[in-house]
C-alpha cells in the first residue's frame, strides 16, 4: 500500500474511534505549515468527517495568519467548520509578549511554557490530527506514534499490539493520530506538489519552518526571521524590559542588566553564554 493510502486508512480509523468515544469529528489542528496541509487535503480523500483548528500564538508570522484564514476560507465554502482559538492565561487573553513577564524568564527550549498556554490548550477530550512527522527530528522518532492516548499509549507501527488497549482505554484525554508519521520531507513535497496542495508563501521565500517568530526550538534561522519582521524583535525586547522590571520588583536573581543582554543570551549569538548555560535560572515560582 503506498503511503497516501495507508495515512487515508488511518484517518478513516481515527474518524470511526472518534465518533465512537467522543461523539464528534476528528480536529484536524494546523499551524499553517506544509504538513497541516497534507492532513487537510488527506482527510478531505479519506471521506470522513472532520474539523479543522488554528490556534493563534500570537507569535506566527502575518504572512502565516493570512493564509490560514484564507485556507479557513476555502474549507469553510466546502463545508468544513473551521475554528481560530485566541490563547488565554488563567481565564484572561494573554500573548506571547504578556508572558514573558508573568513567567519571568524567555521561553527556552527547556522551558516551553509559552506552547503548553498558546499552542496546546484548547484540544482535550477529543481526537486529534496532527501532521508530526518522525524525520522531524530524533525526539519526534522516539516519543511518537502514529496513535497515541495521552502519553501512556503509544502505537509506533499499523499492527502495534498495543492497538487492542488504545481502543479500549477509557480515558477520556486527547487521542492523537498523527497519518503521515513516517513521510520524509521528499515525500511531502512530492505530495504537495503532484496534488497541487496551496502551502504558506513563506515556503517561497526559503523559510523551511514557518512557526513562531524567534521560537526557541528553531535552532537556525531566528536572526534572518527577526531581520525580515523586525517589529517581533521590537515586541520580544519591550517585553525583556518587562520582564527585568518585574525580576527586580520580586527580588529574583537577574542575570542581565538590560534588554539587550537578555536577547543576546537568548539568541545564543555568541555575544554573551546561551540559553543553555542558564536554563536552571530561577524562574518566577508564583505563576
Ligand atoms: S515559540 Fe516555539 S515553543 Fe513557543 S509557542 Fe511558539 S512554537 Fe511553541
Amino acid at each position: 500500500m503506498d503511503k497516501e493510502q495507508t495515512a487515508i486508512m488511518r484517518l478513516q480509523e481515527a474518524s470511526k474511534m472518534s465518533l465512537q468515544i467522543y461523539g464528534q469529528p476528528l480536529i484536524i489542528t494546523t499551524s499553517g505549515g506544509k504538513d497541516s496541509s497534507v492532513c487537510v487535503e488527506l482527510a478531505r480523500r479519506a471521506g470522513i468527517p472532520f474539523e479543522v483548528m488554528h490556534n493563534h500564538t500570537t507569535a506566527d508570522a502575518p504572512e502565516t495568519i493570512y493564509f490560514v484564514r484564507s485556507e479557513f476560507h476555502r474549507l469553510e465554502n466546502g463545508g468544513v467548520r473551521c475554528t481560530i482559538n485566541k490563547p488565554t492565561y488563567k481565564g484572561k487573553p494573554t500573548c506571547m509578549w504578556k508572558l514573558i513577564p508573568i513567567q519571568g524568564v524567555p521561553p527556552t527550549r527547556l522551558a516551553r511554557y509559552c506552547c503548553e498556554i498558546l499552542k496546546e490548550n484548547n484540544s482535550r477530550d477529543s481526537f486529534v490530527v496532527t501532521g508530526i512527522r518522525w524525520a522531524e527530528s530524533t525526539k519526534r522518532k522516539n516519543n511518537r506514534g502514529v496513535y497515541e492516548a495521552g502519553r501512556e499509549i503509544i502505537l509506533t507501527n499499523d499492527n502495534d499490539e498495543k492497538r487492542q488497549m488504545f481502543e479500549t482505554c477509557t480515558v477520556k484525554s486527547a487521542r492523537v493520530c498523527n497519518p503521515i508519521i513516517d513521510w520524509t520531507d521528499r515525500d511531502v513535497w512530492d505530495y504537495i506538489q503532484s496534488e497541487k496542495i496551496p502551502t504558506n508563501p513563506l515556503y517561497n521565500e526559503g523559510f523551511c519552518r514557518v512557526g513562531c517568530i524567534g521560537c526557541p526550538m528553531a535552532t537556525k534561522g531566528r536572526a534572518a526571521q527577526f531581520a525580515r519582521w523586525p517589529t517581533y524583535k521590537r515586541a520580544y525586547m519591550r517585553a525583556f524590559e518587562k520582564m527585568l522590571d518585574v525580576r527586580k520588583r520580586k527580588g529574583l536573581k537577574t542575570l542581565w542588566e538590560n534588554a539587550d543582554e537578555v536577547f543576546h543570551w537568548w539568541m545564543e549569538d555568541g555575544v554573551l553564554p546561551g540559553q543553555m548555560q542558564f536554563d536552571d535560572l530561577e524562574a518566577d515560582d508564583e505563576n
